[in-house]
C-alpha cells in the first residue's frame, strides 16, 4: 500500500498520506466499498446496473437507444462496447440482477440474504419498499444519497460472522457528537422532512428487527447513520456509453473516419440531452474506508474516479505528490469548487461542519466575506 492513515498536525484529526512520490495522473490506489447501492429514482427510471457493483447491464447501443428515445439507433464499432451480457444472473427469489455470479454470491453473503424480499412479498407494502418510497419523496433527482445504503450497512452487520467486527468497521466512520449528528441528519433530510425521522426509523425497525443492531435503531443511532452517509457517502457513476466512447476514440482510424465518429458522438450527446437531460449515468452512493480518510481541500491534489466502470474507486493524483505529503480530495462538486471562498466555506460548514482553512482558502483570506446577490441566490436550495 502506497498510502497510510495517520494523525495530522492540525485540528483535522486523521488524514491520508503518501508513502512514496507519485506522478501526476497516476492511480494512488483502487478500493472496493464497504457497501454501495444505486439511487432509488435512478433504478426506477430503468438505469440498469448490477445490484451489487453498479456495472452497466445494458449494451452501449441499448443504453444509447434508451437515453435518446430512438429505438432504431445503431452504434458503429459495436466491439467497443464493454458490457458482457452472457454473465448476467438474477436472484432466484426476488429477481434483482447482477453482472456476474461473483456479484450475486458477494451480495448474498454480505447483505442480500437478509434483504431479499422475494416476489410474492413484493406488494409495495413491505417495510423495505415503504422505506424506499418514503426516501424517494424526500430526495427527488438529482439524488445525492440513499437510506438504502444504511439498510445495506445494517444488513451487513446482521449477516457478518462476527457482528462486532462489522459494527466497529461502521463506527470508524463516525467521529462526532450527538448534536453534530443531529445537525447533519437534519441537513440531509431537509427542512420539510426533518420531522420524518421517526417515520423512517420505525420502517427501518420493522424491516430489520435484529438484536445485534439495536444501538443503531434508536433515534440518536439512526441520526448518526444519516450523518455518516451524509458526510462519507461518495457518489458512484457508471455508463455503457461512456465506455464505448472512450474505447472507440482509441481506435486506429483514418482522419475521415475519425471525423465521422466524432460527429456521430457529438450528435449522440445532443440527442441524449434533448431526451434525458443531464441524467446519463447509472448512479449510486458508496462508503469507502480508505478513500473517506482523505481530508478536503479547495485545491485538491487527488480525485476519485471510476476507471473500472463499477463501484471500485480509483484515487488519481492531480499533480505530482511528494513522499509523506497529505492527500486531499474535494468534498465539493466541480461547480461549487469554482465559487468564491465565502461560498465554498459556507457549503462545507453546512454540510460537513468544518471551516475550511486549506491553502486556497488561506491565500484568498483577503476576499470579502460577502458574495454578490446572484451567487447567493443560486446557492440557496
Ligand atoms: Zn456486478
Ligand atoms: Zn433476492
Ligand atoms: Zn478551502
Amino acid at each position: 500500500m502506497d498510502v497510510e492513515v495517520r494523525l495530522t498536525d492540525s485540528s483535522k484529526g486523521k488524514g491520508l498520506f503518501t508513502k512514496k512520490t507519485l506522478k501526476e495522473g497516476s492511480v494512488i490506489f483502487d478500493e472496493e466499498p464497504l457497501v454501495s447501492c444505486q439511487f432509488s429514482w435512478n433504478a426506477l427510471y430503468k438505469y440498469k446496473a448490477c445490484d451489487h457493483c453498479l456495472r452497466p447491464l445494458e449494451t452501449a447501443e441499448e443504453n444509447a437507444r434508451r437515453l435518446t428515445g430512438k429505438f432504431d439507433l445503431v452504434l458503429p464499432y459495436p466491439e467497443c462496447c464493454t458490457t458482457v451480457k452472457d454473465t448476467i444472473i438474477s436472484c432466484e427469489k426476488c429477481g434483482v440482477e447482477y453482472c456476474c455470479s461473483e456479484c450475486l454470491i458477494n451480495a448474498d453473503t454480505q447483505y442480500h440474504k437478509i434483504l431479499c424480499i422475494g416476489s410474492k412479498e413484493r406488494s409495495g407494502c413491505h417495510p423495505l419498499e415503504l422505506l424506499n418510497e418514503a426516501w424517494k419523496h424526500i430526495h427527488y433527482p438529482p439524488e445525492t444519497n440513499s437510506v438504502m445504503l444504511i439498510v445495506r450497512l445494517l444488513a451487513r452487520i446482521i449477516q457478518a460472522p462476527d457482528p462486532q467486527v462489522a459494527i466497529s468497521q461502521t463506527l470508524q466512520f463516525c467521529h462526532r457528537t450527538f448534536n453534530e449528528d443531529a445537525e447533519l441528519a437534519h441537513k440531509l433530510l431537509g427542512e420539510g422532512f426533518a420531522n420524518q425521522i421517526s417515520h423512517l426509523l420505525s420502517l427501518l425497525q420493522q424491516a430489520l428487527p435484529h438484536e445485534c443492531i439495536q444501538q443503531f435503531l434508536t433515534e440518536n443511532g439512526f441520526k448518526s447513520l444519516l450523518a455518516l452517509i451524509g458526510t462519507n457517502g461518495q457518489g458512484v457513476g457508471t455508463s455503457a456509453i461512456s465506455q464505448w466512447v472512450s474505447k472507440s476514440s482509441e481506435l486506429p482510424l483514418t482522419d475521415a473516419k475519425k471525423l465521422e465518429l466524432d460527429q456521430f458522438i457529438d450528435k449522440l450527446y445532443e440527442d441524449i440531452e434533448k431526451h434525458s437531460g443531464t441524467f446519463l449515468d447509472n448512479e449510486g452512493v458508496a462508503l469507502y474506508t480508505l478513500q473517506s480518510a482523505a481530508n478536503h481541500s479547495c485545491s485538491p491534489n487527488a480525485q476519485a474516479t471510476y476507471l473500472h466502470n463499477n463501484f471500485k474507486v480509483s484515487l488519481v493524483a492531480l499533480r505530482d505528490i511528494a513522499e509523506g505529503e497529505e492527500i486531499y480530495i474535494s468534498y465539493l462538486d466541480d461547480c461549487t469548487l469554482e465559487r468564491s471562498r465565502h461560498s465554498r466555506r459556507k457549503v462545507l460548514k453546512e454540510n460537513y461542519l468544518f471551516s475550511c482553512n486549506c491553502e486556497k482558502c488561506m491565500d484568498q483570506a483577503d476576499q470579502p466575506d460577502m458574495t454578490s446577490e446572484d451567487e447567493d441566490e443560486s446557492m440557496s436550495e
